[in-house]
């Protein structure tokens, strides 16, 4: 049943929204959290590679990965839930002298951070990865502590921790309007009623700029289609020391699944869309630059193949915290493709958010809404993005 007022209502039941729930709910607060759905974390949660990595190229993105990861280790024993989290590694290529030097000085921040990433040359990619072909690699970067874990399990530990704080998740629930009194948030509308509630966190993924737009305001985030496809074993795999393998300037990337190997590669002509069906003329580009790279893969079938959405904004950043334009307003979205592994630290900010007047445990100041107003303001864009 839908309650009549919350203290906090989330839109959305990805990672960002399942974890703000939890979060908040840890705090006290009494939350509801509205996902369309019949069930929760099958959007771009549930769709993507499951990546997480250190290595960005702003400080911010590389403080929230560290934090994300020490939740990330704790999260067993705090949510029961295994979330099959493996450090094999991440490791990026690159195959021309201007992206070389930027990841040069990515490391370089990396480190400065504290994180322990290496520049490799092609003479010990070639000796580490005897069965890719590097043509045309002129070097690449490389962090032991990254690596993978599983999104469904970590959608699915906060949704249950939440349940047991007390926060009530409801799926099928689409929110259709945001109630407003001036520029005041005063409630959600939904097919099955209303709720009274002045605090709305926007945890709306690739959604997001619908549910600005039922508050009467801009904001910029767009869906694009991404597909991945995974293979059958091979059991050729075995006897391989596989990590994370991105190269950069295809935007293709590969890690094991399983006893096989799941592929992505982004289309840059892609364009805006909610469309989500498997584009099969870019399945087969991107079929022959894998096996290009990978040649073993020649040997594989194809298991099965999906498309996804990224939540793309200008500056390929997340949107967070309050929004100036809307009181009562918090948005937790706009990851553009690497979200997913800034869950768990992204729900604990927002919930820093609203309980204590601001977030604090990263400063996260760089990614707030402000930063699209300012004249003259830092370009603050991501460049490790595929
Ligand atoms: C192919 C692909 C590969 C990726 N690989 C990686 C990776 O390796 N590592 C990484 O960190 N990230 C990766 N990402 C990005 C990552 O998936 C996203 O950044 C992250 O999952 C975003 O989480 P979210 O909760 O914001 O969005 P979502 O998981 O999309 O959740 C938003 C939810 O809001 C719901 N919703 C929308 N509108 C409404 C409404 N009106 N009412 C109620 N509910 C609503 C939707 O149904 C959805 O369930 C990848 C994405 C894709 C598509």
């Amino acid at each position: 049943m839908l309650p009549k007022t919350a203290e906090v209502v989330v839109i959305g039941g990805g990672v960002m929204g399942a974890s703000t729930a939890y979060h908040l709910a840890q705090r006290g607060v009494d939350v509801v959290l509205l996902e369309k759905a019949p069930s929760f974390g099958e959007a771009s949660t549930g769709k993507c590679a499951g990546g997480v990595r250190h290595q960005f190229s702003t400080a911010v993105n590389i403080e929230l990965s560290r934090e994300s990861f020490k939740m990330m280790e704790r999260f067993p024993e705090e949510l029961e839930q295994d979330i099959g989290l493996r450090k094999i590694g991440y490791l990026f290529l690159l195959d021309n002298e201007t992206d070389m030097a930027q990841f040069r000085k990515n490391v370089e921040l990396q480190n400065s951070l504290g994180i322990g990433s290496v520049v490799l040359t092609p003479e010990e990619l070639a000796a580490r990865l005897p069965y890719l072909n590097l043509e045309g690699i002129v070097g690449g970067t490389f962090y032991d502590g990254d690596g993978l874990a599983d999104p469904h399990s970590m959608v699915q530990g906060y949704i249950r921790g939440a349940r047991r704080l007390g926060a009530k998740l409801l799926d099928s629930t689409p929110v259709t309007g945001i109630k407003m009194d001036g520029r005041k948030i005063i409630g959600v509308e939904t097919p099955d009623g209303a709720i009274a509630t002045e605090t709305v966190v926007i945890a709306a993924g690739a959604w997001s700029g619908q549910i600005g737009e039922m508050m009467g305001i801009n904001l910029p985030i767009v869906p694009l289609r991404r597909q991945i496809a995974v293979t059958r074993p091979l059991p050729a795999l075995k006897s391989l020391d596989l990590t994370f393998i991105l190269f950069f300037g295809e935007s293709l990337y590969f890690h094991p699944e399983g006893e096989g190997i799941l592929t992505g590669m982004s289309n840059q002509n892609e364009t805006v869309g909610f469309n989500e069906m498997v584009d099969p003329k870019w399945t087969l580009t991107h079929i022959d630059h894998a096996i290009n790279r990978f040649p073993l893969l020649e040997e594989a079938e194809l298991l099965t193949e999906w498309a996804g959405l990224y939540e793309m904004t200008p500056d390929h950043q997340a949107i967070l915290g309050r929004l100036p334009q809307v009181e009562g307003a918090v948005c937790v979205a706009g990851f553009s493709g690497h979200g997913f592994m800034h869950g768990p630290i992204c729900g604990k900010l927002m919930a820093e958010e609203i309980v204590d007047g601001r977030a604090h445990t990263v400063n996260i100041d760089p990614l707030r809404y402000e930063r699209f107003l300012a004249e003259g303001a830092e370009d603050i864009s991501e460049f490790n993005v595929v």
